[in-house]
């Protein structure tokens, strides 16, 4: 457990942040910087069939020591980082034995990490918390998961009188962009089940999520000179904010909360000629989802009415619910809160506001409900972790391993 700590402040310091834009698979080349290293120090705990793919996908085995037939599981996180927020030169700063006031990130540009506002940090009163130095994000989100599996792995195969079934690991690229488990094997990985490590405070445990879509509104306009524009001039940057405007002011981020789903408008850009849209759909319920798709449509279409086919939207469907997948086979969420309870962790059962990699895997044929990491405050300056919710995170893995060789028959 004590490696724990130095193998997180390691990986943080390697910028893996992943780019949406790029069409290659990692979608950035320094990826490979982390992905390289993790193959390395797999084989050094003594984790079998180790291998990376030409994808950077990372898999290995840790084999079973006991004689009964267990399922084989699986535990998985992702080494990039978030898009949203630079991930260079990450100094991650440890503060131990927190006392419970304002954090000084960034003394030359007074950014303070404060329990006024981030009201969680009181609970960590008296713990270690690993910060950042205001400039970057941490990396938590899902360096965390990584050096937790590892570390619990490490700690099994040093353990030899915990007896488990075959454990299989596995790091992807690009989960912050959607795309962590597009290129997963899930025939070559080979569990019945597994656990993403990718949620956030101590406890989380989580097998519903939202379903998920982005769309492009594309809008082309006619320029004119403005003193002689009258019945001519087509302004797509007008059209953009009549768009914008009908849609449901109310159901954005900011204002929504459990399983609300909203509209996000994320980007916008325009000139008279030309102006573009770009917003993502988020909802839990997959009546109210495809009910706000359509709303895009119709918005679309009443605006090619009044305007003509100046207007052109392009709906993609990202991730699904994972619900649906998880219910028949309820019994891999009760070992996980099980092992939780036994480790002293209060199970925090809620629906995720966002996606995850085993969203995805679920619907590939791999169960997989999410369990805390131990982060707070992701893809931002304010990012930490406390490392007391780190080690619980190890012992939980540790715990369903061997649960599972106990309870399944
Ligand atoms: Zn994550």
């Amino acid at each position: 457990m004590e490696k724990l700590l130095p193998r997180f402040l390691e990986y943080v310091t390697i910028d893996t942040q992943s780019d949406p834009y790029s069409k290659t698979t990692p979608s950035t080349e320094k990826q490979w910087d982390l992905a390289k290293k993790l193959v390395l120090e797999l084989h050094q705990i003594g984790m079998q069939e180790v291998s990376i793919d030409e994808n950077a996908y990372i898999m290995a085995t840790l084999p079973s020591n006991t004689d009964k037939k267990v399922p084989i599981i699986g535990f998985i996180s992702h080494f990039d980082t978030s898009p949203d927020f630079t991930a260079k030169n990450v100094k991650p700063q440890v503060v131990k034995n927190y006392d419970g006031k304002d954090i000084m990130l960034n003394k030359g540009k007074n950014i303070v990490l404060s329990p006024d506002y981030f009201e969680d940090l009181h609970q960590y009163k008296g713990q270690t918390l690993i910060t950042t130095d205001g400039t970057t994000l941490l990396g938590a989100d899902d360096k965390a998961g990584i050096a937790e599996i590892i570390t619990a792995m490490e700690y099994l195969v040093q353990h030899p009188e915990i007896k488990h079934g075959e454990i299989r690991i596995a790091f992807t690229p690009d989960e912050e962009i959607g795309r962590g488990a597009h290129k997963f094997d899930v025939k070559k990985f080979g569990a019945a089940w597994a656990y993403t490590m990718d949620g956030s405070q101590m406890g989380e445990l989580e097998f519903e999520n939202f379903n998920a879509a982005s769309a492009k509104i594309q809008i082309e306009g006619k320029s004119v000179h403005p003193g002689y524009a009258k019945n001519k001039m087509v302004n797509a940057i007008g059209i953009a904010n009549e768009f914008l405007g009908l849609l449901p002011s109310r159901e954005v981020p900011e204002c929504t909360t459990d399983r609300e789903g909203f509209f996000h408008v994320h980007r916008i850009k325009g000139e008279i000629e030309k102006a573009e849209i770009e917003l993502i759909i988020r909802d839990h319920d997959e009546g109210h989802f495809e009910a706000r798709k359509q709303l895009l449509q119709d918005i679309t279409e009443k605006l090619q009415k009044k305007y003509g086919d100046y207007i052109t939207l392009r709906i993609e469907d990202q991730y699904r619910n994972m619900h649906e997948k998880i219910v028949p086979v309820f019994h891999i969420v009760e070992i996980a809160q099980e092992a939780m309870e036994s480790v002293g962790v209060e199970p925090i059962v809620k629906p995720i506001r966002g996606g995850t990699d085993g969203s995805q895997l679920s619907f590939m044929g791999l169960p997989c409900p999410n369990i805390f990491a131990g982060g707070h405050n992701f893809h931002g300056k304010y990012e930490y972790i406390p490392l007391e919710s780190m080690q619980k995170a190890v012992e939980v893995i540790v715990k369903i391993c061997e649960l599972t060789a106990v309870q399944i028959k």
